[in-house]
Formats: structure tokens, sequence, C-alpha cells
């Protein structure tokens, strides 16, 4: 009981730890992800925004080109037409003017006439556009405009509009022509120079904020900073968040659920079959074990049983371990002994050659009671000690020094000790010859990959060459079919158990079956109809092998 608690609390713990895990990693990855997005989108930003802005100083400069190439008259009626239709599909343009030489003959635009007087420009590029910044000598109502000449035309460019007009929520930008900042957005944003930058991407986590520079020199040196929030990531996957949360704990409820179901079940059982135990509900059928050429009966192997107050069969795969988990098993040792021991003086008497094999759980190897228990009860119905062998499993073997000096002991009782289930607990040839040893079961998965392409198919071989050099009789276990018979005996094999040659009977119908006992057919009406009698009787137990 201790330990199937211990169990719940163990599992539910790695419940807890594994969706602990499991919500950390997919938090990991979404933050991961949600700030390469994020660098991806503020480097596109600066970029994009340089790029348009690029491409709108390059159409004014082709678009300044194109007025001296018209064919009116300057300043002429067409002429102005001509600069008036270009800038009213131009939102940025205020004016454009006409030059000849150092002198602004005429112009068109939103602005009052011979308002624009600009004197000195302030570059000459490579490129040929000539420069006025914004400045006192550009301004025009509450908006310095940036002045550029290309030819004999200009144009005044209200700078705000050259980063494009919409509001970016959160989100900053400006705009520098050489060291001059021009434009931004919003007007008054406080960004850094762009000479205290590198061109990219910068990410300021101490800041939360992700700032980016693009910078291009093609007809002037343009310059974009743009800075934004390194979004707050709570916010921003919070609905995921909340799913997930939401999921995990949704699963770690069922997973508590189904845990605590199962132990109430397990405990309940422990409690059942410790009544069952004391009102001597545990009973016992017998499985004979043959000689594979001749049929004949060698002996039997106990095996218990119990159904349930609810009528249902339980299998001893299930309530053996419950007993070994509640630490009592050595209770249903005893009481298989007991019906053991009881069923032996009937059968003894009819065939003093026969023994019955019992199995012993791993708690009865911790100390010698079983063993004393079984000689007082054994001398008690003065039967001899070599009438009961004695199963212990493979991997009950594996757990401790003590069953060493209890087999040992065993055997100088007169017993004789089968190993069971061999095969199942990959124990080696030197581990196995360290104890003493009479008798070697192989278990019914090996018995079972005979003639088929399982994997296992291969070992079969090996574990009855391993059989062979420990030098002990061996009893093949779940023989179903006349194939696996014929293909044991080929091998070498001299015993076997199974439903080819009996199920488990019932004490009246082993000793009905012994009585028969000459080589015959299993098959025969009345052979089954005795099975049948037997399971019908018992209810079906549920077996998990
Ligand atoms: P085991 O000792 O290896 O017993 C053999 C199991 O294989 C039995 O299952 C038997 O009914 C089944 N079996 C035999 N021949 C065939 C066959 O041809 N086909 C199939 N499908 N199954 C076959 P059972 O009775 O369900 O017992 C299961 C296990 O429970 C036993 O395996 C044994 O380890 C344990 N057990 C049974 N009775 C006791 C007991 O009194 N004490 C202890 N400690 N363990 C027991
Ligand atoms: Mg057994
Ligand atoms: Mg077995």
């Amino acid at each position: 009981m201790f330990r199937t608690r211990k169990i719940l609390i163990f599992s539910t713990l790695v419940a807890i730890a594994g969706v602990g895990v499991l919500f950390v990693a997919v938090a990991a990855l979404l933050w991961q992800e949600s700030i390469t997005s994020e660098e991806a989108y503020a480097g596109g930003l600066a970029a994009s925004l340089g790029q348009s802005t690029e491409r709108l100083i390059v159409d004014t400069r082709d678009m300044l080109d194109a007025f001296d190439t018209l064919p009116y008259a300057r300043c002429s009626k067409e002429h102005l037409k001509a600069l008036e239709e270009a800038a009213i599909s131009r939102p940025y343009i205020r004016a454009i003017g006409y030059w000849q030489a150092d002198d602004r003959l005429c112009g068109v635009g939103f602005l009052a006439q011979g308002v624009l007087k600009p004197a000195h420009a302030d570059r000459i590029y490579d490129s040929g556009v000539i420069a006025w910044w914004p400045s006192p000598q550009t301004q025009v109502g509450d908006v310095q405009l940036f002045l550029m000449r290309h030819g004999d035309h200009d144009v005044a460019i209200d700078p705000r509009m050259l980063l494009g007009s919409t509001p970016m929520k959160d989100r900053q930008a400006a705009l520098w022509v050489e060291n001059l900042r021009l434009s931004a957005i919003p007007w008054d944003a406080t960004l850094p120079a762009p000479s205290t930058l590198p061109i990219g991407v910068s990410v300021d986590r101490e800041h939360g904020q992700v700032i980016s520079r693009y910078s291009r020199n093609a007809i002037l040196p343009i310059d974009i900073v743009a800075r934004e929030p390194l979004d707050n990531f709570l916010t921003r996957h919070a609905q995921m968040l909340a799913i997930g949360t939401g999921l995990g704990l949704l699963l770690l409820l069922a997973w508590i659920h189904l845990m605590t179901r199962i132990s109430r079940n397990r405990l309940s059982m422990t409690s059942e079959l410790r009544e069952a135990l004391a009102a001597g509900h545990i009973w016992v059928q017998y499985q004979p074990v043959v000689d594979l050429a001749s049929r004949r009966c060698i002996g039997m192997e106990a095996l218990a049983r119990w159904k349930r107050t609810d009528g249902d069969a339980v299998s001893p795969s299930v309530f053996i371990p419950v007993a070994e988990d509640g630490g009592f098993i050595h209770e249903v040792t005893r009481a298989v002994m007991r019906i053991v021991v009881r069923d032996l003086q009937r059968i003894l008497v009819e065939f003093p050659e026969m023994s019955v094999n019992i199995n012993l759980g791993e708690g009865d190897l911790k100390n010698d009671a079983t063993g004393r228990e079984l000689t007082a009860t054994l001398a008690l119905a003065r039967l001899p000690a070599g009438s009961v062998k004695l199963e212990i499993t493979e991997r009950a073997l594996l757990n401790t020094e003590v069953s060493r000096s209890l087999i040992r002991n065993l055997r100088s009782m007169g017993h004789q000790v089968a190993v069971d289930d061999f095969g199942t607990g990959y124990s080696s040839l030197s581990y196995l010859q360290s104890f003493e040893l009479d008798l070697l079961k192989i278990d019914k998965t090996f018995v079972d990959a005979i003639g088929t392409k399982a994997a296992t198919s291969h070992v079969v071989t090996h574990v009855i060459e391993m059989a062979r050099s420990l030098n002990l009789a061996t009893v093949a276990e779940g023989v179903e079919t006349p194939a696996q018979r014929d293909w044991l005996i080929e091998h070498g094999v001299l015993f076997g158990q199974g439903y080819l040659f009996s199920k488990p009977l019932s004490i009246e119908h082993l000793l009905a079956y012994l009585r028969h006992d000459t080589p015959r057919d299993p098959d025969t009406p009345a052979f089954e109809a005795a099975f049948d009698r037997d399971n019908t009787a018992h209810a079906t137990t549920t077996h998990a092998r």
C-alpha cells in the first residue's frame, strides 16, 4: 500500500515536471520566435522607409529633368500648367520653380507667389542636385521646406511627408540627409543620430527596444533610423500562453484523476484480496507438466486462483503483484501451500511419483519463513519433501543475495528448485551458475516465437543452449501447438507445459486426467468436457500471458 502511494506521488510529480518542462519549452520557443520576427520586422522598417524615401528622391530628380525638356516657352501658361500637374500628383511637393542662373523666375505651388526666395544653397552634390536644407530661409508659414534643384527647376518639399504620413503605433523613425534631421514620425521622436549607430539592426534588451539604421548615397546621402519596442512577450503571446497553461492544467488534472482511480482500485483490491485470503477464497488449479515425447505427466504446477466478490476472476499476474506490493505475498504462498499439501495427500495415494510445483514470490525470498512452514506442513501431513518443488522467477533471483542461501536451504530439505520464466530476466550464465538449481522453465514468449520471424525466435535456441550448459532439466512453458512440441523435442527439450497438453485443472479434474494419463489426444470430447466444467466452475480467469 505504501509503495502504491509512493508510486502515485512519484508519478504525479513526474507528471507535473513533464507538463512544466513542456510549458517552458513552448514558452522558450515562442520567445525565440518572437525575438527573431521582432528583429526582422524592425530591420525591415528602417529599410522599407529608406527605400521608399529614396524612390521618392529619384522620382523627384527625374521629374525635374523632364521639366527641362518641356517644349514650352519658359514661364508660359503651358509651362506652368505642366509644373502644376506634376505638383498635384505628388503630395509632398509644396512648390515647383523655374530658374535662370541664380534667379527663380516663376513657379507654381501652394505657396503665395514670391514667398520663397532662398538665397545660398547648402550643397551641390556629384549627382548635380543642389540642396537647401530646411532653415529660416526656406520657411513658409510654420514649415521649413527642403529645396532640391536639378537643371533649371527646383522643387520645395514638405520634409514631414518624406517618411510617409501613416502613424506607426509604438514605432519611431527619422530621416537624415547628411547630419541634418529632415523628417521624423512622430515629428518630435527622440532618436539617436545615425553616426552613433551601426548600419543594420541592434537589439537593446536593457531598454527593451530594437534600433535599426538604413543608409544610402545615390542622389543624396540619406539615413533612416527606426526604433521600436521589443514587444512585451507576455502581452503578445498571452492568448497562446493562456491556452497552453489551460491545456497543461487539464492534462495534469486528468493524470491525477487517472492515478487516483488506479490507486483506489488497487487499494480496494488489496483489502479485498486480504479478505479473500482470510475467508479461504483463494483456490488452486494444477497444470500438468509432461514428457514432451510420450505426453506422460511427470508433475504439475499449482497456480493460484481468485474470484472477486463481484464475480470477476482476477489473473494471478494481476493479484500476485498486488500482494507483493502490499507486503503479504507470504500469505498467498501459505494459502497455496496448504491447499497443495492437502491435495497432494490425495494425489500421492494414487500417484506416488508425482510432485507439485509451487510458485514463490519475491517477498518469500526475504527470509526462510516460507521454507520452514513448508517443512512443518509437509511433516504434519507425512509427505516427502520431494513431492513439492519450488519455482522462483528469474527476475526474483536477481534481487537478493539472501535468495542464494534460501535456495541452498530448500534443496537441503529435499525440494527441487526451478528457475521460472527463464530468459526474461537477462541474467548471465555465470550468474545463474552461482545458484544451485534443479530445473529451468523456458518462458512462454520464447516458445511463442518458435517457427515465427519474431526477433525472439533466434533467442530461443540460445536460451536452450544456456539451459543445456547449466546442465539442468528443462521445461518449456506455454506449448500450444504440435509444431512447437516437435521443434522443442528436436532441440533437446524434454519437458513441457501448455494448453496443448492441458489447461490448469481443478484437483478433481487433475485426478481424472492422471487416471487417464496414457498418451492420448487432448482434443477428445471427454477431455474437452473436463476442461469446460473446470473453467465454468471457476469462471474464466483473465490470463495476462
Ligand atoms: P507461471 O508460473 O509462469 O505460470 C504459467 C502461466 O502460464 C499460468 O498463468 C498458466 O495458466 C499459463 N499457461 C500455461 N500454459 C499456457 C499456454 O499454453 N498458453 C497460455 N496462453 N498460457 C499458458 P497464470 O495461472 O495466469 O499465472 C500467471 C503467473 O502468475 C504465473 O506464471 C506465476 O508467475 C504467477 N502465479 C500464479 N500462481 C502463483 C502463486 O501461487 N504464487 C506466486 N508467487 N505466483 C503465482
Ligand atoms: Mg511458475
Ligand atoms: Mg513461467
